[in-house]
C-alpha cells in the first residue's frame, strides 16, 4: 500500500472515484485490453452513457457500435445485460458485496472483488491475469493454473494475503497496488525485480528465473480460419449486412455473409450478366487463439427498383434473408461492426469519395 501511494498509477480517468458504474465500466474494458487502448474508449462511452440507467435504456446495437474496435464483444453484450439487471433487480444501484455483484451478467469474481474493494472497501482480493502471474512468481507456485483446483487454492491464498491494516479506506490502495505491480513491475516478459516492493520474499526471484513462472500447462496450437466475405452492393450503393449468430466469432455484430468456401461465389458471379465480383487484397486478423484469414470480395448486383423499394434480400451465396438488411454506407458504419470489417468498409467509402471528387 505504501509503495502504491508513492510509485503506483494515480492519473487514470477511472481512479479517484467510488462510483461503481465507472469502476465497473473500466474493469470490463480493461479485461485483456491495454490501458492505452481503453483510454481511447472510456471517455467516449461515458459521455454517451453517463450512468447505468442510460446504458440500460440504450439499444444493444448502439452499445456494440461504441464498443467497435475494443474486441471481445461478448463483454459489450454482458455490459448491456448487466446494466439492465442492475436497473431491474437492484433499482439502479450496484450491490455492495462482491458475492452479490458476481451474480450479475459478465461480472466474474475478480471484477466483483475490484468493484467491492474500490467502491465499498470490502476486504476481498482480486485475482486477474496480472495478479495471478505476480502471485505465482512470488509463491514460486509449481501448480498448473489452468486446473480449477489450483485456481481455487490461489484464490484462497490471495485472500489470506490481504494485510491486517488494509482497512475499508485502504483497500483501494491495496487493490490498485496489486494491479500496478502486475502492470508496471512484475510484467510478463521483463519483470523489474530491482524495483519491486515485495522482492525480499519472492520465490521466483530467489530461484533466479522470474519468467519461469507461472508454470504453463499444454497450450493448444494456433489455428487459422479462412473466411470469404462477399459484400453485396446494390445499384443505389446500399450494402447487404447480416447479424452474426449470438455465439462464436463476432457474435451479435453486423458483417457481410461469411463463406468458408469461395466456389459458390465464383459460380454466382459468372452466372448472370450485370453481376460482378471483385476479389480484393486478403488480410489476416489475429484473435486470441486463432488467426482469421479474411478475403473481402466486392459483389455488385443489379436489382429492380421494385425489389430495392421492398428491401428484397439478394439471391446470392451466404445470404440468409431474415438475418440481414440493406444499409446505406453511413447507416452501416453506425452499426456494431467487427474492427477489420469496419476498416474495410471505411476504406471503401473513402475510395468512393476520392474517385467522385476527381
Ligand atoms: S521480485 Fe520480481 S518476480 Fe518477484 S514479484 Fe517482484 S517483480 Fe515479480
Amino acid at each position: 500500500m505504501a509503495w502504491q501511494r508513492v510509485h503506483g498509477r494515480h492519473g487514470l480517468p477511472w481512479q479517484g472515484t467510488r462510483d461503481p458504474y465507472r469502476v465497473w465500466l473500466s474493469e470490463v474494458m480493461l479485461q485483456q485490453t491495454q490501458v492505452t487502448t481503453v483510454l481511447r474508449y472510456y471517455g467516449r462511452f461515458l459521455a454517451r452513457f453517463p450512468d447505468v440507467q442510460t446504458l440500460a435504456a440504450a439499444s444493444l446495437d448502439e452499445v456494440l457500435a461504441l464498443w467497435s474496435g475494443l474486441g471481445y464483444y461478448s463483454r459489450a453484450r454482458h455490459l448491456h445485460a448487466c446494466a439492465q439487471a442492475v436497473v431491474a433487480r437492484h433499482g439502479g444501484r450496484f450491490p455492495e458485496s462482491a458475492q452479490v455483484l458476481a451474480t450479475l451478467p459478465g461480472i466474474g469474481d475478480s471484477t466483483a472483488a475490484a468493484i467491492a474493494a474500490f467502491c465499498f472497501g470490502e476486504r476481498r482480493s482480486i485475482l486477474d491475469g496480472n495478479v495471478r502471474r505476480v502471485l505465482a512468481r512470488w509463491l514460486a507456485l509449481d501448480d498448473d493454473l489452468s486446473r480449477p483446483a489450483a485456481q481455487r487454492a490461489l484464490w484462497a491464498t490471495a485472500q489470506s494475503l490481504i494485510p491486517d491494516d488494509a482497512t475499508a479506506d485502504a483497500m483501494a490502495a491495496y487493490t490498485q497496488g496489486l494491479m500496478d505491480l502486475g502492470a508496471t513491475v512484475c510484467t510478463r516478459t521483463r519483470p523489474r525485480c530491482d524495483a519491486c516492493p515485495v522482492a525480499a520474499g519472492c520465490g521466483a526471484r530467489a530461484a533466479g528465473a522470474p519468467t519461469a513462472w507461472p508454470r504453463r500447462g499444454r497450450t493448444a496450437p494456433r489455428r487459422t480460419i479462412a473466411w470469404c466475405l462477399p459484400l453485396y452492393v446494390r445499384d443505389d450503393g446500399a450494402w447487404w449486412l447480416q447479424r452474426r449468430p449470438a455465439r462464436g466469432i463476432w457474435a451479435g455484430l453486423w458483417a457481410p455473409p461469411v463463406l468458408e468456401d469461395e466456389t459458390p461465389l465464383r459460380a454466382w458471379s459468372a452466372d448472370a450478366p450485370g453481376r460482378s465480383a471483385q476479389w480484393m487484397a486478403a488480410f489476416t486478423h489475429a484473435l486470441t487463439h486463432r488467426d482469421l484469414r479474411l478475403q473481402p470480395v466486392l459483389c455488385r448486383l443489379p436489382l429492380s427498383a421494385a425489389d430495392a423499394a421492398a428491401g428484397t434480400a439478394p439471391q446470392a451465396p451466404g445470404v440468409v434473408a431474415d438475418q440481414g438488411a440493406w444499409w446505406s454506407p453511413a447507416e452501416a458504419l453506425a452499426l456494431g461492426l467487427p474492427a477489420p470489417v469496419r476498416s474495410w468498409l471505411q476504406a471503401l467509402v473513402s475510395d468512393d469519395a476520392a474517385s467522385s471528387s476527381r
